[in-house]
């Protein structure tokens, strides 16, 4: 009996091994850090196994050999900032989405932008609030797990924390209850609301430390440091992290000062700010996508009109980061823009100043370890097979991230175009 077991096993093992064996032959691999020229890149069943010069690795027999003549290997892109539940502002306003999409179309429409996604070559994306959607994105989520439907890895936020009073929608009267785009909560409630989105599946906290407290005005501070810092507590205690949408100076220095791991968008960061930020060891998720989206859709024609104020101050907000050697994470605030064309945020990041090197490391090694994903983010033995590939050479010129010709996550090909 126990021979029967033992020879039913091996068979089962050579039938699995013959059957995910893939070597990938490309013209260069960029392995997260940098290029390598005419290395071969062995994936067996969901784990890369083997990389580097063909000749320099055992390949087995009968595996299966895919040759992605001219083009570059790269990890799956790690989409640092994006909202699924979220579709563009010029199609229908954020006030409308969330007043009256109701959940379904909202999450059906996520589903699709979580296709769009992954054919785009983004693996694994961090989700950063549902924006009225409850845990529509915890749900999402679940369902590509299932293998339901095709998607990204993802991280979730579930509905994000806003101190009382400073979201919206706004602009009605006291009787009228609208849906809020985030959970409201202060003092000891905020550390409550942790514990429940945590609770109901939120992988991260996401608060807004700064917003608009009325339409039209600028952001203002909104939480205490105190009220941050026992947010940042309790996600700790839970073995997650906090992270912080903030573009005021203010908002970002007590967003730092408590310990939240990321900052998103940044905006008016001085390099002060900026500097903070690298002592304390916090990223910054500059989202320049979303400024250069939403300025067009209030009428800036992009190429032909001078630079709108927001765009000429962001550009210089940017530059200080830079130059101040903060992390940059990459993420662009995709959903503000159209899911899929997430690339935009990397040829703004090359356009505004980062090396094209440097802002693909951003969008996946670098991604990797500030999300604390140890086994993603790069093309190296033992790491998990999400690989995607492009035509031409990514390092030289960003915008062949345009097109993604080749997608594998976990191992399984969803795009393969030669
Ligand atoms: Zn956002």
């Amino acid at each position: 009996m126990k021979k029967i077991i033992a020879s039913v096993f091996v068979f089962c093992l050579i039938v699995n091994t013959i059957s995910s064996q893939i070597l990938l032959k490309p013209a260069h691999v960029f392995d997260g850090n940098e290029l390598h020229n005419d290395w071969v890149v062995l994936v067996e069943g969901n784990i890369i196994t083997q990389v580097g010069l063909q000749s320099s690795i055992k390949i087995p027999k009968g595996a299966k050999e895919i040759v992605l003549k001219g083009m570059t290997l790269l990890p799956g892109i790690i989409e640092g900032h994006s909202h699924l539940l979220l579709h563009p502002y010029n199609e229908t306003s954020w006030n409308d989405q969330v007043l009256k999409e109701s959940p379904v179309e909202r999450s059906i429409r996520g589903a699709v932008h979580a296709k769009k996604s992954l054919m785009a070559g983004i693996t694994t994306m961090r989700d950063l609030g549902s924006e009225g959607a409850g845990y529509s994105d915890v749900y999402l989520k679940e369902t590509i797990e299932k293998g339901i439907i095709p998607g990204p890895r993802l991280l979730v936020a579930g509905p994000a924390i806003v101190a009382t009073g400073a979201y919206g929608p706004k602009g009605f009267h006291d009787g009228v209850t609208v849906p809020l785009g985030a959970e409201e909560a202060s003092g000891e409630e905020a550390v409550k609301a942790v514990r429940r989105q945590l609770g109901k599946g939120a992988d991260f906290i996401k608060i807004y430390a700064d917003y608009r407290w009325r339409n039209g005005e600028a952001s203002q501070p909104t939480f205490s440091q105190k009220e941050i810092i026992a947010m940042v507590e309790a996600a700790e205690s839970a073995g997650r992290y906090v992270v912080a949408h903030a573009s005021t100076p203010e908002g970002m220095r007590r967003a730092t000062l408590s310990g939240v791991e990321t900052i998103e968008h940044g905006d008016g960061g001085t390099l002060e700010i900026f500097k903070l930020m690298k002592d304390k060891n916090v990223a910054l998720c500059p989202t320049l996508a979303a400024g250069d989206a939403v300025s067009q859709y209030r009428g800036w024609k992009k190429g032909s009109d001078p630079e709108p104020e927001r765009i000429i101050q962001k550009k210089n907000s940017f530059k200080l980061a830079l130059q101040s050697g903060v992390t940059i994470a990459y993420g662009g605030d995709v959903g503000v823009f159209t899911h899929g064309d997430n690339y935009k945020e990397l040829e703004l990041m090359v356009a505004y100043g980062m090396k094209p090197l440097a802002v693909l490391q951003a969008a996946t090694a670098v991604n990797a370890a500030v999300f604390h994903l140890p086994t993603l983010g790069q093309i190296k033995k033992g790491f998990l097979a999400d690989i995607i590939a492009v035509e031409g050479n990514p390092v030289k010129d960003i915008s062949k991230l345009r097109t993604v010709n080749f997608v594998m996550k976990n191992g399984e090909i969803y795009k393969n175009i030669p």
